[in-house]
């Protein structure tokens, strides 16, 4: 019966900023870790929608998302 839920840890979670060279865009979100995957499909859709871009979620995880302590 392992208990993985540590309320005493630090909480950490996922934050990502659209960083395209379209100035003035302020898209920034963030969510838990367990939302990883939304989190990137969120940004792949915004990234797509307002930019017009392509990128893959690896590519938006590797570049894009930052792991912050709230
Ligand atoms: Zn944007």
């Amino acid at each position: 019966m392992a208990n993985t839920r540590q309320s005493d840890e630090k909480l950490t979670a996922l934050e990502v900023a659209c960083d395209t060279e379209v100035s003035g865009c302020v898209f920034r979100m963030r969510t838990e870790v367990d939302d990883r995957e939304r989190l990137l499909e969120i940004t792949c859709d915004h990234v797509s929608e307002q930019h017009g871009k392509e990128f893959s979620l690896e590519e938006i995880d590797d570049r894009h998302v930052t792991e912050v302590e709230v």
